[in-house]
């Protein structure tokens, strides 16, 4: 019988197919830049939790890539006489093995037990979590460790970093104890169901769907989608599919293609995708959008920013997963047609925060339109730098007060049907602009790219030169959302005399 690891019964948890291919088709995998971007996120959560749980650092680390398992186990075992903190201890029962994040010693009525802890770096306990809680108190328990409780901690997102690497207060436990040690049938049901999926010499049958991305995005989609019938009109380009009938005809009925829906279960968005995807014509409202934006003025901003989020915040005054923002490009556009543009980034390592919203205030002058591609996003910034800085609360919420958001006009008065159902700009702008587009970019070309290229850049190991590559990579992508907005203004209001 295989020994089946922790993650491998929580990809049995997921999809018996994944633990499948996970098992006899490794190579069939392909991890997406954000999967492998929450490994490095849950490693940092780790190291901080070490330091958390044994300030003295006298606990105990066990490395079972280095040690190997066996000795692992071992050692684990020998270290449970110990009365300190043991790092992922490893232990093996009913055909499953697990690793703790943390085993802390502990007491009652005279009797030494171990208090266990997983860590995780979400901001609540999961569905997932309390299956992974299950099956590690499971495996602990059958193999003889007194446990004397199981909990969950997890990163309390309204905690605000006091700076001097203090991070106490970063985690919170749930205690999962009752349901975890409940739990012991349901465990041995799914290793013995999990056995039986690896024992199969061909991969089951399972269609692809919403199971995929929840609660990991899998990466074995390409090759499941691969072995699937691709519909030539997806149902998934239908935008915001809430309707109760419309998900049923989808989910429950599996219907795949557009053209299968009726009409009837579709709203007037959803309807105009549909006909103008099937009649490969554009849709716009031209009048429409111009007298949405009759009332804006010139001269005009357009704005657009790039942010960073630390799950472990390393600047003093910041929350876990906020958003802060490093960046920004604003064009202004005078009523003489004369196009300018500003710009703004901080790749210094320090906190962007405060010179972001000065040069910002600098850069939106104090009257006309700021433009924005979808507003919550930017106004929402905008918001929490009023908040760190008061001095500057007025001028920044004046700022809000300005935006308007063309996203909003291009979903209520214009489609493509190459934007597949999406109105973000990297869809839009290639349709109305064709000549723009950001796949000519070199390097940073969307949001994730930028984040990634920030980090890179603020690194101590990037030599000056890769910096000063990267700093040219972020400043041209972000001028072309920024420039792309105003060309998506101009059809939108109708202002081709100006030759932007
Ligand atoms: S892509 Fe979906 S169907 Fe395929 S293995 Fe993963 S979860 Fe299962």
């Amino acid at each position: 019988m295989r020994v089946l690891s922790k993650s491998k019964l929580l990809a049995f948890r997921q999809c018996p197919k994944r633990l499948w291919l996970e098992i006899h088709r490794p190579a069939s995998r392909t991890d997406s830049v954000a999967t492998q971007a929450s490994f490095a996120v849950g490693h940092r959560v780790g190291d901080i939790a070490r330091h958390l749980y044994d300030p003295s650092g006298k606990g105990n680390l066990i490395d079972p890539q280095a040690e190997g398992f066996e000795a692992a186990f071992v050692r684990s075992r020998d270290l449970l006489s110990s009365s300190q903190p043991i790092f992922e201890a490893g232990f093996a029962a009913c055909g499953a093995l697990a690793f703790a994040d943390v085993m802390l010693p502990a007491k009652k009525a005279g009797k030494k037990l171990w208090r266990m802890v997983e860590v995780k770096s979400s901001t609540s306990v999961k569905d997932y979590h309390r299956d992974d809680t299950a099956i590690q108190a499971f495996v602990a328990r059958n193999a003889g460790v007194p446990l004397l409780s199981v909990a969950l901690a997890h990163i309390d997102s309204g905690w605000v970093y006091p700076g001097g690497e203090d991070y106490h207060g970063l985690l919170v436990e749930t205690d999962l104890t009752e349901e975890a040690f409940d739990r012991e049938t349901e465990v041995k049901t799914w290793i013995a169901e999990a056995q039986s999926i690896v024992r199969r010499r061909t991969e089951p049958k399972i269609a692809t769907g919403r199971h995929c991305a929840q609660p990991y995005a899998c990466g074995f989609l390409e090759h499941c989608e691969s072995q699937e019938f691709q519909p030539e009109f997806p149902v998934k380009w239908l935008p915001n599919i809430q309707a109760k009938a419309l998900k049923a005809r989808i989910e429950v009925e599996g219907v795949t293609d557009m053209r299968e829906v009726p009409n009837e279960l579709l709203n007037e968005r959803q309807r105009r995708v549909k006909s103008h995807t099937l009649a490969n014509e554009t849709y716009f409202d031209a009048q429409g959008a111009a007298a949405d934006l009759a009332a804006c003025a010139l001269p005009a901003y357009f704005i657009d920013f790039e942010t960073i989020q630390f799950a472990v915040p390393i600047w003093k005054a910041t929350r876990p997963y906020q958003q802060i923002p490093f960046q920004f490009s604003a064009h202004r556009l005078a009523r003489t047609g004369r196009l300018q543009h500003r710009s703004f980034l901080d790749l210094s390592g320090k906190d962007p925060s405060r010179a972001f919203a000065e040069s910002l205030v600098a850069a939106c002058g104090d009257k006309g339109p700021v433009f924005v591609y979808n507003a919550s996003f930017e106004t929402a910034r905008i918001r929490e730098l009023a908040d760190r800085f008061p001095r500057l609360k007025k001028s920044l919420l004046a700022i809000n007060e300005r935006v308007v958001d063309l996203l909003s006009v291009a979903e209520r008065h214009y489609y493509h049907p190459s934007q597949q159902g999406s109105w973000s700009i990297k869809k839009v702008l290639p349709a109305i602009v064709p000549q723009l587009r950001y796949d000519a970019l070199e390097g940073v070309q969307d949001g994730g790219m930028a984040m990634e290229a920030y980090l890179e850049a603020i690194s101590p190991e990037t030599t000056q030169a890769r910096k000063a590559q990267i700093e040219q990579e972020l400043l041209a992508y972000c001028k072309l959302d920024t420039y792309a907005m105003v060309r998506i203004w101009q059809v939108f209001s109708g202002r081709s005399d100006l030759a932007l």
